[in-house]
Order: structure tokens, then sequence, then C-alpha cells
């Protein structure tokens, strides 16, 4: 067994025989790995081994099957992300599209920083729908889709106002429209946003403020192309939706 220091992210952990756990940590160093935790209620583990937790871990790792944790100092549990359920929802989403988006034991430091980030912007008080937006966006090559926006797939101009071919997988032009007669018509300002949400750094975010109709807009535009996409059907996201159904059916009734 080989032992790895690392930053680590739980993802989740569930319940193994009756007093041992099994948890997936997405590490910095060596990817998404499960560990085994023998007699959880009984050690300090429970809450080092919870969804969310960001910190330092120092690992047995085998080639395959489960490692184990000797030590872990956590850096945070976002608690205040955690304390509100909207904000919750969406930042379980996040880790769950990571989870999916890549396989384990395939290291990507560059995804673990860019998870970490979105989280610690969220937890910063951040608009945690257009932060998941971005996220989603810009993790689409890791499910091996870049969508072209910026131009028109045929005569590769830019600024004008663009249909979305599901055939090119990218825009077309006006006059390009012909080139795909079931071409997409999403609303031209949903395109351009995402289009800048491609190369968005999370740092030039506090200056994006949206609209609540923007957002919807954003949303249905981007779960269509997920669902063409990347077809994945995630728990965390079918509990957002319900959500927001739930969430806007409340605040009707105020
Ligand atoms: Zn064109």
């Amino acid at each position: 067994m080989e032992t790895v220091q690392s930053r680590g992210l739980v993802l989740y952990n569930r319940p193994y025989r009756e007093k041992d756990r099994l948890v997936k940590i997405f590490t910095e160093k060596a990817g998404k790995r499960m560990f085994f935790v023998r007699n959880v209620e009984k050690s300090q583990r429970l809450a080092q081994i919870q969804p969310l937790v960001v910190g330092d871990y120092i690992f047995k790792l085998r080639q395959e099957g489960l490692g184990y944790i000797d030590e872990v100092s956590v850096e945070t549990a976002y608690p205040k992300l955690q304390g509100d359920i909207y904000s919750l929802a969406y930042a379980s989403y996040v880790l769950a599209l990571a989870d999916a988006s890549i396989q384990d034991g395939q290291a990507d430091p560059a995804l673990f920083q860019f998870v970490t980030k979105t989280l610690d912007l969220m937890e910063a008080g951040l608009d945690y729908e257009v932060l998941t937006l971005i996220f989603e966006m810009q993790i689409l090559d890791r499910f091996g889709t870049r969508l072209v926006l910026s131009e028109c797939c045929f005569c590769h101009r830019s600024g004008l106002p663009f249909d979305y071919s599901f055939v090119y997988d990218g825009v077309l032009c006006p006059d390009h429209y012909e080139q795909d007669v079931h071409r997409a018509h999403f609303k031209p300002n949903c395109l351009f946003l995402l289009e800048r949400f491609q190369a968005v750094s999370l740092e030039e975010l506090e200056s994006i403020r949206l609209s609540k109709e923007t957002k919807a807009d954003l949303r249905q535009t981007l779960d269509t192309f997920y669902q063409e996409y990347v077809d994945i059907h995630l728990k965390a996201k079918k509990f957002l939706d319900s959500l927001d159904e739930w969430g806007s059916l409340l605040k009707e009734k105020k």
C-alpha cells in the first residue's frame, strides 16, 4: 500500500455492514477513491467523512480496492452553505456532477480546484444558481462536449442572432439557418451568456448580476443541452428541480 498526503473533498458516505462506512473522496492527487472506515460511530471520523468536508488527508491507497484514512485535518465543511436547503441542494448537485464527470482513480487537480473554488464562492454568499450554471458549462468538456456558441459553424461570423443546431453542435447565423431545419431557437441572450460562461473565471463572477427570469431561461437552455449531450440522471438534480418547483409554489402563496 502506498501512503499519500493530499487535500480531499468528501463526495458521500454510505453504511457498510453494521458499524462501518464506505466514503468516496475526491482527492486532489489521486482522483476519486473509495475508503473503508471501520467502527465509525466510536471514532472521531463521522464528522470528518460527511459530504462537503474539505481537508488535508493522509491515506493508504491500493492500486485497486478500498483505501484507508490515516489522518484528517478538516479545513472546512462549508457551514453557511450547509445551513440553507437551497444552496445545499445546488452544492450537492455540483458534487454529483464532478463525481459523474471523471473515472475513479483518475487524478484531475484542475477539476478539484474548480469544484472547491465554486463551493468557496457559494460559501462566501455569491449567487449559487449562477455559480452552478458556470460550473455545468465549464465541466461539459469532461463529458466530451464542447459547444460552439461564439460563431456560426459555417461562416464563422459572430455577434448575430443565432439559432442552435444539435446536428452541427454549434450555432447558425441567419444566412445558414437552412442548414438545419430542426435547429433550436433559444433566447438570444441565453446563448450569449452561456458562451461567456464557458470562459469566465470565477473571480470575475462578482460583477455578474442576472435577473430571476434570465436565470430561469438559462437553466432551461442548459438542461436541454445536458439532456442532449450528457444524458445522466442524477438524484441531486432531480431534488434540485423539485425544490425549485416546491419553492416557487411557496413563494406564490406568500
Ligand atoms: Zn453563417
